[in-house]
């Protein structure tokens, strides 16, 4: 069974997929994580974000690994090293769109995901164009979103609460330019799958979201 959430960033997906893959006893895949992870290390070695076949080459031979699972929380794994916090940084913020944008980074992160979903059998997966791409034959679709304001202070809340002190108006800045990319890039851009159930998170909580989630589930299976 695949269970696909997409949306905007801050809509509540992270935190939505992880409590609903925990409750079923399902992996749970961020495959944000991932191209934040190749942004780092784009960042690091100081390759030309427009170049995609810098970009390619650097994704080839990064090993990623995503440990952990939906009890005890991703740890990212970068050629051995932990970044799950680095990725999380309003820098990777700012670039990750336009790394994420590159149809080639796509092509090699996308495989990944779909050797990650046959592995597992039973997993959430979470992102920008699970239902629309990368796991189109999945049983369950969801699209949370949520206001651009109401977003940026989900991530405000969020950042503060791991020590990391981004001014909110910057935030909302950051959410929209990456609303903005994300809907517009040619490939594979963020969108509402056809079959997809959708969910404006803005007035509920996490945990009326995961209700919302698995009471499809449930009435569906
Ligand atoms: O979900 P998160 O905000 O961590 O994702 C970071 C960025 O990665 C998104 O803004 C988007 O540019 C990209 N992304 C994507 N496709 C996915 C997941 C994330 O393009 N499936």
């Amino acid at each position: 069974m695949k269970i696909a959430i997409d949306g905007p960033a801050g809509a509540g997906k992270s935190s939505a997929a992880r409590e609903v893959a925990k409750r079923l006893g399902y992996k749970y895949l961020d495959t944000g994580a991932m191209y934040r992870a190749i942004t780092v290390q784009a960042l690091e070695e100081k390759i030309d974000l427009q170049d995609e076949n810098a970009l390619v080459e650097l994704t080839r031979r990064c090993e990623l690994e995503l440990k952990g699972d939906a009890q005890k929380g991703n740890l990212i794994l970068l050629n051995g090293r932990d970044i799950t916090t680095t990725i999380r940084l309003p820098i990777v913020n700012k670039h990750v769109s336009i790394v994420a944008a590159a149809p080639g980074v796509r092509k090699e992160l996308v495989n990944l995901q779909r050797r990650t979903a046959l592995k597992s059998g039973n997993i959430v997966m979470e992102g920008r164009d699970i239902g629309s791409n990368v796991l189109v034959d999945a049983e369950f679709k969801f699209y949370l979103s949520a206001t651009v304001d109401a977003r940026a202070k989900r991530r405000w809340l969020e950042m503060r609460e791991q020590g990391i002190e981004v001014p909110l108006d910057e935030l909302r800045d950051d959410i929209s330019m990456r609303d903005h990319l994300d809907q517009k890039r040619e490939d594979s851009p963020l969108c509402v799958a056809p079959d997809a159930c959708v969910i404006d998170t803005t007035p509920y909580s996490l945990a009326e979201v995961v209700n919302k989630i698995l009471a499809v589930v449930s009435t569906t299976d």
